[in-house]
């Protein structure tokens, strides 16, 4: 099957730190997340992976630094 330029090769999950008032939504290499408990960001972070929650998804801003990598690598 030939690959698709056209899909996305990364997806974003919201990753909360410790305390309540960080975290980030990071981009990750793949489709998907698949449940795997850690992986590897897009801006080079070694995280734990979870399911996130609603409010994750909205309150946690998008890391700034994944998104300048993915940006340029569209260029
Ligand atoms: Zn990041």
């Amino acid at each position: 099957m030939p690959a698709d330029p056209a899909l996305p090769r990364h997806f974003w999950l919201p990753i909360p730190a410790g305390d309540q008032n960080s975290g980030k939504r990071h981009a990750f290499r793949g489709r998907r997340w698949e449940g795997e408990r850690s992986g590897t960001t897009v801006c080079a972070e070694e995280v734990p992976m979870a399911r996130p929650s609603e409010m994750d998804w909205i309150t946690l801003p998008t890391c700034l630094n994944c998104y300048e990598i993915l940006r340029k690598e569209q260029d």
